[in-house]
């Protein structure tokens, strides 16, 4: 591998001049898109699915790091740069021509570990269909994902901060998620406006007796209106206050100040309710 031509060449060749539409901000460091590589532990024989690979920077990487690595790519310019690649390790490299939304990845990529620079368009959208299965045998083993410094906070907020809202409960009620990495927005080109962290996301067991379309509904109407108190927020969501009568759950607090476990407690008692 070590023989590859430099990725600027590679674009220069392939005439891959970033799209804003597609979210193109590529990452040419080949020390920072190794140590991305490493967020998910040894991947040594392992499957990794790379959303985006565009012109296959991290691509390289997670094959350098062993990895069997399936790839989905909507900008079909990027399909022979990425082809060429796949010659230097056959059959270690599946490229998929598509959209990454259209994918049914439980059946491509059973087990896999998701390493991925998503574009940021549809990165929230992929993140919550991932992280919002309605039945929890996730189809990830991990999921090392690049989001927008301010997204990657509110994955991984703590109650109280003002990032706390729906995203950090959906991440966090049945996974556990860190930030694993900031990323300066100088390593792209072209460099995007703002700041980016890797989020490294693991599958924990889902707490018995909750659905998630509740979990849903809850954090939904919780953080719609999130500077007013539960007992205003919920009072449109049947079952919510008595839910919350049932936790011993004050209901003057407001939806930034419960704990994960408050959130799902409630909405286990909606659920047992009915
Ligand atoms: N992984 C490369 C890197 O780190 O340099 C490129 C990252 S760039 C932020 C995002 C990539 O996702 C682009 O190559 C873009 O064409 C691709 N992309 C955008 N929307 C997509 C979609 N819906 N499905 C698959 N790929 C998509």
């Amino acid at each position: 591998m070590s023989d590859l031509p430099p990725l600027r060449d590679i674009i220069q060749r392939y005439g891959l001049n970033a799209s804003k539409a597609l979210g193109q901000n590529f990452l040419l460091d080949a020390q920072l898109l190794d140590k991305i590589a490493r967020v998910p532990g040894d991947l040594a024989g392992a499957m990794a699915y790379e959303v985006g690979p565009g012109p296959g920077g991290l691509t390289r990487a997670l094959l350098k790091a062993g990895a069997q690595v399936v790839a989905v790519e909507r900008d079909r310019r990027c399909i022979p740069a990425l082809a060429e690649l796949a010659e230097w390790k056959p059959g270690a490299l599946q490229v998929i021509e598509g959209d990454a939304l259209e994918q049914d990845e439980a059946v491509l990529v059973p087990g896999a570990h998701v390493v991925s620079n998503l574009p940021y368009n549809v990165g929230t959208a992929l993140l919550v269909r991932w992280l919002t299965a309605p039945v929890w045998q996730p189809w990830w083993a991990s999921l090392t994902v690049m989001f927008q410094k301010e997204v990657a906070e509110r994955i991984v907020a703590a109650p109280g901060s003002g990032a706390y809202g729906r995203l950090a409960v959906l991440a966090q009620w049945r996974s556990s998620a860190k930030l694993a990495l900031p990323v300066h927005r100088s390593a792209f080109t072209p460099p995007p406006k703002v700041m980016s962290a890797v989020v490294h996301i693991l599958p924990q067991d889902a707490p018995a007796g909750v659905r998630v379309v509740t979990i849903e509904k809850l954090t939904a109407a919780a953080f719609g209106q999130r500077r007013k108190m539960l007992r205003q927020s919920l009072k449109g969501l049947p079952g919510a206050l008595a839910a919350l009568d049932v936790c011993g759950i004050d209901a003057t607090r407001r939806a930034e100040t419960l704990e994960i476990a408050e959130f799902v407690a409630v909405a286990r008692a909606m659920d047992a309710a009915g």
